[in-house]
């Protein structure tokens, strides 16, 4: 699969510490993008889906993080290898919540109107997005509209929907917009997050 890049612990991407992986590649273009970087299919790097596997594996069995959550760029643009990675975890690391990120709306997937390398059938799109549905927790849908700024918990644009996928969080584990800085050890800082836009 084809990342932009990865941080080891977040506190601001879904309830408790989470690592996230941002896929690379997104073409919906939404206004005021903060994230442009990582729309071109030409950037970011390759990763085998098992290494990604046992990074988060590691994460989680020194104690950093409790769930995974990926966002982007498009992660529906990478729909296969999104599944691939979702199953590969699910048989190894069944007590971590899930979360994903995406453009869509749960309608547009749900019909498998989604734009995907992998060049589906919308039939088989639709399968695919019922088969990673399955196996995540909450997922945040819904373009970005700089426009209709939203103050809920993960929703930037009041258009965007968070929505709880199994019984494994309830909506008061999401805490308020929040920005986050990390320093690594090698000095490279990292910004994510949301900030509440007026
Ligand atoms: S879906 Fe996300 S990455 Fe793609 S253009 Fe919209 S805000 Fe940017």
């Amino acid at each position: 699969m084809r990342t932009h890049s990865s941080l080891e612990r977040s506190r601001v991407n879904g309830p408790g510490s989470r690592a996230v992986i941002w896929l690379q590649g997104c073409s919906l273009n939404c206004p005021g993008c903060w994230n442009p970087l990582s729309h071109s299919i030409e950037g970011g790097m390759e990763v085998e889906i098992a290494s990604a596997v046992e990074w988060v594996a590691d994460l989680h069995a020194s104690g950093l993080i409790d769930g995974l959550t990926i966002s982007g760029g498009e992660p529906m643009e990478q729909a296969r290898a999104l599944l691939a990675l979702l199953q590969a975890l699910r048989l190894l690391l069944p007590e971590i919540s899930i979360g994903l990120f995406s453009g869509y709306t749960e309608r547009e997937l749900a019909s498998g109107a989604f734009l995907s390398r992998d060049a589906n059938p919308p039939s088989s799109q639709a399968d695919l997005w019922r088969a990673i549905r399955q196996h995540l927790d909450f997922a945040v849908l819904g373009r970005f509209n700089g426009n209709r700024p939203s103050q809920q918990p993960l929703v930037s644009s009041q258009n965007q929907a968070l929505l709880l996928l199994s019984d494994r969080h309830s909506y008061s584990d999401f805490s308020p917009l929040s920005v986050e800085f990390t320093i690594n050890s090698q000095g490279i800082t990292q910004i994510t997050g949301f900030p509440i836009l007026q």
